[in-house]
């Protein structure tokens, strides 16, 4: 089985991911990336490194990219500005700017030096809130140039690409893990783990999918 790179932040997404991951290819062949680029959480970093300890992957890396902050600004990583989407803006202020780019470059660069050529990363198009990097022609623009860029034959995977939350947590639930990723994963924009706030923007996405799922299956 060959060995596979998630992009790990220890989020539902990303979690479900290496779940799937890890039930696919065995801890063995997964390795976790988490990129410490100055969120709003610390949090979601020793969370991420929890988990990926608590699965038995087969390494995990934590990576500081703490010059992000000196770059760009946006909600997520300045805590003073409050997390909203303004009136005629196409993306809201939670986005940072070439983050999944910046990612996948970085992931690349670090599985090649492994042997490694499948990535895997938790975006998804269907509950895109105007993020142009969760989108499937981004993602497959990235992979071609990646491939270019290092000539080898990368594989980004985007298993969570066309599913809603509500899909997401269907297909946690398939994978026994709907509690664990319920009540241990991070997702607030306050940095409240498990079911967190309840009122931030995340947190609504993340409790609508799974009021949709559970009433679906008990349906
Ligand atoms: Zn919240």
């Amino acid at each position: 089985m060959n060995p596979i790179l998630v992009v790990f932040s220890g989020g539902q997404d990303s979690t479900t991911c290496l779940m799937q991951a890890i039930a696919e290819r065995g801890a063995q062949n997964v390795h976790t990336l988490t990129f410490a680029y100055g969120q709003r959480h610390a949090l979601e970093v020793q969370l991420a490194e929890t988990i990926a300890a608590e699965l038995g992957v087969a390494s995990h890396k934590t990576l500081a990219v703490d010059w992000y902050r000196d770059i760009t600004s946006n909600a997520l990583m300045d805590t003073t500005t409050p997390i909203a989407k303004e009136e005629g803006a196409t993306t809201p202020n939670t986005f940072v700017e070439g983050r999944n780019a910046l990612f996948l470059l970085t992931a690349a660069i670090y599985a090649k030096s492994k042997g490694i050529l499948d990535l895997m990363i938790g975006v998804s198009e269907a509950d895109f809130s105007g993020y142009p990097d969760c989108r499937e022609v981004f993602i497959r623009s990235m992979n071609t140039t990646l491939n270019l860029a290092m000539d080898c034959e990368f594989h980004i995977h985007a298993p969570l690409q066309h599913m809603t939350k509500a899909e997401e947590w269907a297909l946690a639930d398939r994978l026994g893990c709907l509690d664990f990723i319920r009540t241990r994963t991070l997702t607030c924009y306050e940095g409240i783990p498990g079911d967190g706030c309840g009122k931030c923007p995340a947190c609504q996405l993340r409790a609508a999918g799974l009021k949709t799922y559970l009433a679906s299956r008990n349906a």
